[in-house]
């Protein structure tokens, strides 16, 4: 059975004493592969290969780094079939999608190509007599990323790509469900020209992650997954002393006011509800339609379009979207259809029961509407991450609104409208991170950033963009004076002023 194994100072190796870890292809349900879980040692020569190679790569100069980068990038695309494949394999999402997650990733890339630029400190003449002030921004040493299953490419080059562009070593641990992706990007960037040690893969769970997060040599941690794990991986890396970003789950609604572009609309939800099987955390599995002649239609639409939408295996060209993950996954969406059934949802369009011909035992799901959904009910309140859409009647935008602001998720949201006085009064107070205006899925471009608000991000700066180089460089200021020989100032007692 193929293996899938770390890579660690510029070479693939098993995972030492600890165990492995089942790779399945969830179009078949089949394991297709084991990956070697890191133990202890493992983690630690990681950490320690890291620790020496940092220095060294520090040194050189930013546009020597960016040209590494900028190496990465043309591989990546230069192998972009090859990724798409592999990722598609382990995840389930169709290939067109896998290549679109393999895109972000790369955007981020293009962006740290700027890093000569972005690290740029900032500098005062004359802020005294005599005296200039500049800022210079420092790497950390050495950060480690945790990333989830559901965008093994994008993911990690969210984190890895910055970390390296500003002069830190890095180690990601991928998730254990989809594993490859990492190890493939390590293995391109030492081809890129990434000095060894400078970019590790550890595998594994919760023993790898604590293993980092208590490793007294690693500087910062960023880590993207569901939020109770978001949560207690911040807590813990933050008492170590450690910087910390944590991105966490999701519930994002799209609000439909009466004046909106309904045949557009209902386009953008479907991608966005359905698309990669619902397992994106800036998926739309919650509309709001504004007042009861615009849900009749929305309704009535959703029934039709959900009619056409094809369920098929992630190489199929034709098919929309692909399995879910796993096993286990497919049984918890299931859970919450019964749960959103026990809990008084209309279940207008039931994707329980969908079988492939071929694939029976592959992690299919068809697509799921409820109608008549309240906030009251826990199937609306947590995060499903499946095929299943949920219509949540609204009278008026303010209390479509305060459903998306009070939820305890605040990633995404979206309004769909031709009334710009109502999109820019919904822009500005709606309490979640990331807005779109007819726009499903409004994930940032990779020179702005990204990062949800509420139990959808613990931290305070996001991945990507501008924060991605705050959060993983330091800042030093350096106050200085050059005597011209002849003044002596006088010894200070009092605090020094620039009066
Ligand atoms: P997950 O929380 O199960 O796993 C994320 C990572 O944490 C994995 O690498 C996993 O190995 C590790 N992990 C698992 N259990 C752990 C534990 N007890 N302690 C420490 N680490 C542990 O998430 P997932 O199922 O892989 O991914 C889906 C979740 O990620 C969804 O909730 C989704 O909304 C969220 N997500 C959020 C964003 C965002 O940017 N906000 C982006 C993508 C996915």
């Amino acid at each position: 059975m193929r293996k899938i194994f770390n890579f660690v100072d510029g070479t693939i190796v098993s995972g030492g004493n600890a165990s492995l870890g089942d790779v399945f292809d969830p179009n078949l349900g089949q394991v297709q592969a084991q990956v070697c879980f890191a133990d202890q040692a493992l983690v630690d020569a990681a950490v320690a290969s890291a620790k020496a190679a940092q220095p060294g790569w520090a040194e050189l100069n930013p546009q020597r780094r960016a040209r590494i980068m900028f190496n990465l990038r043309v591989l990546i695309e230069d192998n972009m079939d090859e990724l798409a494949h592999l990722l598609s394999s382990e995840h389930g999402k169709v290939i067109a999608d896998a290549k679109g997650d393999i895109q972000r990733g790369l955007d981020v890339i293009e962006f740290v190509c700027g890093v000569p630029h972005l690290i740029k400190g900032a500098f005062t003449e004359g802020a005294g007599p005599g005296i200039d002030v500049f800022s210079m921004r420092q790497p950390l040493g050495v950060a480690a990323g945790i990333t989830p299953f559901n965008f093994p490419a994008m993911i990690p080059l969210w984190m890895l790509a910055p970390a390296i562009a500003c002069g830190n070593a890095f180690i990601l641990k991928p998730s254990e469900r989809d594993p490859s992706l990492g190890v493939r990007l390590a293995e391109l960037a030492l081809e890129a020209g990434l000095p060894a040690g400078i970019l590790n893969v550890v595998h594994g769970g919760k023993d790898v992650v604590d293993a980092l997060l208590d490793h007294s040599d690693i500087a910062a941690v960023s880590f993207v997954g569901s939020s109770d794990i978001a949560h207690a991986v911040y807590a813990r890396g933050a008492a170590a002393g450690k910087r910390m970003q944590c991105m966490g789950g999701a519930k994002n609604h799209g609000i439909v006011l009466p004046d909106a572009d309904m045949e557009q609309t209902v386009a953008d939800i479907m991608g966005a509800a359905f698309g990669s099987a619902g397992e994106r955390c800036m998926a739309l599995p919650v509309v709001v339609p504004v007042g009861a002649s615009t849900a009749t239609d929305l309704r009535e639409r959703l029934i039709s379009a959900i009619a056409s939408l094809r369920v098929g295996i992630s190489t199929d060209s034709e098919a929309h979207y692909g399995p879910v993950i796993s096993a286990a996954h497919k049984t918890r969406v299931e859970n919450y259809i019964q749960m959103g059934v026990d809990e008084g949802a209309e279940l207008v369009v039931d994707g329980r029961g969908f079988s492939l011909q071929g694939h029976e035992e592959g992690y299919f799901l068809g697509p799921t509407l409820f109608d008549q959904v309240t906030p009251a009910m826990r199937s609306y309140q947590e995060e499903i991450f499946g095929p299943v859409l949920q219509i949540v009647r609204a009278e008026t935008l303010d209390e479509a609104i305060s459903l998306a602001t009070n939820h305890q998720y605040g990633n995404g949201v979206s309004l769909f409208t031709r009334n710009g006085a109502a999109a820019r009064q919904f822009a500005s107070i709606v309490q979640v991170g990331m807005v779109g205006i007819n726009v499903p899925i409004p994930v940032p471009v990779s020179y702005h950033s990204f990062g949800g608000w509420k139990r959808s991000g613990f931290g305070d700066l996001n991945q990507y963009g501008e924060d991605s180089i705050k959060f993983f460089t330091r800042t030093k200021t350096v106050t200085q004076r050059w005597p011209s020989g002849d003044a002596v100032s006088d010894q200070g007692f009092v605090m020094p002023t620039m009066r």
